[in-house]
């Protein structure tokens, strides 16, 4: 069994359908992970953002907007009459629902109902679509098999048996479809994998079915040597191990959701990336082979808070780094870099959720400074500490100020941490002198 996952971009015109179309129909047995179509994922998030302020009127402005995209879509792309009926009821039964969901009070399990919307629509007119074009393919509901666990945890063992359960009630199907990102709870309530989650939902579909391959179908020709959203002239990278493509997604690569690769890397199942639109090019394949030396590729993060812990007492007397990571525990807020020297500590955040309550207890027994707007830029590559050309990082960034580095937890990765407000640059620095060979150091 193949998993192949499209995302918004993949399914977001009538173009690319007929591209997803032709990607599918090949008469080998696969499951199909779709997105919502590119913008109604962020449509649905704004819809619930003014339904938190209670701005209702907004909030059906987005609702009618989006319906009226929805109605065009369906009219090009279902010529079948008797199809667009159908269709037509459902995606109008879903805009009935939204309006009437907008008018209650607003709490987090509204907001992950409305959420869900999107993959719901998105694959409903996708598989009828496919009816259309006489393709055997089935509607497989997520919500019927995919589930979290108190922790927000797959829990494998329960997807493993329902999926089991409902693709053997429907051999003769040649292509499953199902819905990315969206998932129940431990309590049966809808539930999601967080903003581009159904990368994740393919590989953990992959790996409870013991998949040859994932492959994640997207807007670009695969994982590229830096952030292409900031940075010109970027490349494909061909191949990529597990742990560098986690750690370049964990440090903020969009291609990939942070936990894609982690059902996947044990059972040792390879996930490719390939471009939609251009299916002809290599792309990227992840495995547990590692390839190259040196800086392969470059991500950065955003949103990191940086907390630096000093104490008139002597800081690494032993006990007093378990006193510092209990707090954070306690709040269950997890720490990316941590550098130490004899008087302070100095650790990042991406989470500010429980920021107030942390530094209240830091305070207790030492100073503490919060510095935010801050970003980590990640380098991976194989070997990467020990290459000849790492050196040269100190003096490409020379004009910008570095607040810590985190050198040697790994042998494959260097982070660093800046300003936000330096990100860019830098990063457009590192593409020159690191990957453009003619480009020399001054
Ligand atoms: P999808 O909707 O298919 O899930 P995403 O927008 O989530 O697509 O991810 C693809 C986008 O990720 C690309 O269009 C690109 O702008 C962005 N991106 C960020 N970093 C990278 C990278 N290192 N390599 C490739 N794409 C990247
Ligand atoms: N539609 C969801 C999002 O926009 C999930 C995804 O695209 O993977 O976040
Ligand atoms: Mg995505």
């Amino acid at each position: 069994m193949l998993v192949l996952k499209f995302g918004g971009t993949s399914v977001g015109s009538i173009e690319n359908m007929i591209h997803v179309k032709d990607i599918i129909n090949n008469g080998q047995q696969k499951v199909v992970v779709l997105s919502a179509m590119s913008g109604t994922t962020n449509a649905l998030v704004a819809i619930s953002e003014y339904m938190k302020s209670k701005n209702i009127e907004e909030a059906l402005i987005v609702i009618d907007a989006l319906r009226n995209n929805y109605s065009k879509t369906i009219t090009s792309l279902l010529s079948n009459t008797a199809l667009h009926t159908e269709v037509s009821t459902y995606v109008n039964s879903i805009f009935k629902e939204l309006e009437t969901l907008v008018n209650k009070p607003y709490s987090i399990l509204l907001y992950n109902e409305i959420v869900a919307q999107g993959e719901l629509l998105s694959t409903f007119i996708f598989s009828r679509y496919l009816q259309q074009e006489n393709i055997n393919a089935v509607l497989l509901p997520a919500l019927d098999f995919m589930r979290i666990d108190k922790t927000n945890e797959p829990d494998n063992y329960y997807i493993q048996q329902n999926l089991n359960r409902i693709i053997t009630g429907t051999p003769d199907a040649d292509i499953y479809i199902t819905q990315g990102f969206i998932s129940r709870d431990a309590e049966g309530n809808i539930a999601n994998l967080q903003r581009g989650g159904s990368d994740y939902t393919a590989t953990i579909i992959g790996a409870v079915l013991k998949a040859e391959e994932v492959q994640i179908w997207t807007d670009i020709d695969g994982f590229h040597n830096n952030d292409p959203r900031f940075v010109e002239n970027t490349k494909a990278i061909s191949n990529l191990s597990f742990d560098e493509s986690a750690e370049l997604a964990y440090f903020g690569a969009k291609i990939l959701h942070p936990q894609t690769v982690m059902p996947v890397r044990a059972l040792d199942i390879p996930v490719r990336l390939k471009n939609t639109m251009s299916p002809a090019s290599y792309g990227t394949l992840i495995t547990n082979e590692v390839h190259g030396e040196g800086i392969k590729a470059i991500a950065a993060k955003d949103n990191i808070t940086a907390i630096k812990i000093k104490s008139a007492r002597m800081l690494l007397a032993h006990g007093f780094l378990k006193k510092v990571f209990e707090i954070f525990e306690r709040y269950e807020t997890s720490i990316d870099m941590i550098t130490t020297s004899e008087i302070a500590v100095s650790l990042t955040i991406d989470d500010t959720t429980h920021l107030e309550p942390i530094v209240e207890e830091l305070e207790r027994f030492s100073i503490v400074e919060v510095d935010d707007y801050m970003s980590i830029v990640c380098l991976v590559g194989n070997a990467i500490i020990f290459h000849a050309d790492t050196p040269n990082l100190f003096q490409i960034l020379q004009d910008v100020s570095v607040r810590m580095i985190s050198y040697g937890g790994s042998n494959n990765n260097i982070s660093l941490l800046i300003n936000t407000s330096d990100k860019v640059e830098s990063l457009k620095k590192l593409q020159r002198y690191v990957f453009e060979s003619d480009s020399v150091l001054v």
